[in-house]
């Protein structure tokens, strides 16, 4: 199939899929079953808000994969649907086998805008969405995670709910508070991740990181964390931006300084020690590295002639599509993917479930080096299967997911 303009998320997952699919020469049987849900659940969720009204959001939850407890995050977006939900355990099944974690892909969405609700109106449907889905989650079934509109606090909400009915159960989910059970790291270990890949795909491309100018679209806890790794690694952050437009300092914007102003106002703009720029400028700034950390399908056919970076790393989960994809890689720029640039929170929940379960805690020092050691040894197989059949990083760790998760259905013995 190919990539067509009218194309939802999910088909565009898909396709990475089928051309791993097809490279490795899955019979149809496997292949349907790896690519459609093993399981989709949709629930109503009837919220009294704060003014006495009672409204009623749309929440899901999909399952997909052959590897083991269900595993992905739960996003609070007024987007969230059935169709981007798919798409989303899709690639969280793939990310999970690329990291060789013994998972299977999830995704949970309630379609909410999250920064509009008080803390009040966040809880009451965190707690209904919980009971709604209560028969689908447990600590050896699926474990949900914050993604894009959550955080620690939803998480807290999230276990508390569960506990009502099963008893106190910190494994139910991860990215909770240090206090509750969280494990320490976890917070930043995406933006730590993304720095990490950075300075080895810097070494693998003879690039010099010190002034390296780079750009990073999203300033939540991904962008912001990645943002402040990098600086630390001696890059220049010209820019940065959040869902109501962006700031640029040729110089380098001092991060520390953003996050405190962002802390303060809500955003980004307005910020004093850079000049207002809009998404669209910021994507198309003179850079060497772009870091898109916000939504999906933000680099499309529309802009993808005016990227300028020779590095993209995907810090958000598909914000390139397939044709811009094919574009961009055949013009020379290294694309390290989603599944293995944005891996790095479920690597740290993996870790926090473990902890869980043994009752115990791991320092931070220990949770980082091995944060380390599994994400740069996925990125080596990843870079030597690209380098030996002369595909991209993209299409290499497509084919690496997608072949474990076969063996391991051939293993359970399914077909
Ligand atoms: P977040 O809610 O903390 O932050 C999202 C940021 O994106 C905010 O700065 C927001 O202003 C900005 N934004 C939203 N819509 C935008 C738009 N249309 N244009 C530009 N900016 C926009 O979310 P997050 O947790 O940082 O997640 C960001 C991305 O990373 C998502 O794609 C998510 O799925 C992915 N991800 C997150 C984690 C995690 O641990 N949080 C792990 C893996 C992947």
């Amino acid at each position: 199939m190919l990539a067509t303009p009218e194309m939802s998320t999910y088909d565009e997952v898909n396709l990475f899929f089928d051309t791993a699919a097809d490279r490795l020469g899955l019979n149809n049987g496997l292949r349907e079953m790896l690519k459609r849900p093993w399981r989709e659940l949709q629930v109503q969720i009837p919220v009294r808000m704060d003014d006495g009204q009672v409204k009623v959001f749309s929440g899901f939850r999909v399952h997909n994969g052959a590897r083991g407890p269900y595993k992905g995050g739960l996003r609070y977006h007024s987007d969230a649907d059935l169709e981007e939900v798919r798409a989303l355990a899709s690639l969280m099944t793939w990310k999970n086998v690329l990291m060789d974690l013994p998972y299977s892909g999830a995704k949970g969405g309630v379609q909410v805008d999250p920064w509009q609700l008080s803390m009040g109106e966040l809880n009451r449907p965190t707690r209904r969405y919980t009971q709604n889905i209560i028969h689908l989650i447990a600590p050896n079934r699926d474990i949900p995670a914050p993604d894009m509109g959550t955080n620690a606090q939803t998480m807290a909400w999230m276990m508390d709910a569960y506990g009502q009915v099963n008893g106190h159960s910190p494994a139910i989910v991860t990215g909770k508070p240090v206090e509750k059970g969280g494990s320490l790291g976890r917070e930043s270990s995406t933006g730590r991740g993304v720095s990490y890949l950075l300075q080895e795909a810097a070494k693998d491309m003879d690039m010099d990181l010190q002034g390296a100018r780079v750009v990073v679209q999203g300033f939540g806890n991904v962008g912001s964390w990645s943002a402040r790794l990098i600086q630390q690694l001696g890059c220049r952050v010209i820019g940065v931006s959040g869902v109501d437009g962006g700031v640029y300092n040729a110089g380098g914007l001092d991060i520390a300084r953003l996050q405190d102003y962002q802390k303060m106002t809500g955003g980004v703009t307005g910020f004093t020690g850079g000049e207002a720029i809009s998404n669209r400028e910021l994507l198309e700034l003179e850079c060497e590295v772009l870091v898109p950390a916000a939504v999906d399908n933000v680099i499309t056919t529309d802009n993808v002639d005016y990227i300028k970076a020779r590095l993209v790393l995907e810090a958000a989960n598909h914000p390139i599509t397939p044709e811009v994809d094919r574009i961009l890689s055949e013009g020379g720029v290294t694309i390290l993917p989603d599944i293995l640039v944005n891996a790095e929170g479920v690597i740290v929940s993996y870790f926090e479930w473990t902890q869980n379960i043994q009752e115990f805690h791991w320092e931070e020092g220990r949770v980082n080096e091995k944060l380390r050691k599994v994400l740069l040894r996925a990125y080596q197989e990843v870079r030597m299967r690209a380098m030996n059949e002369q595909i991209t990083h993209r299409e290499a760790s497509f084919e690496i997911g997608v072949q474990r998760v076969a063996r391991s259905v051939e293993l359970r013995g399914f077909l």
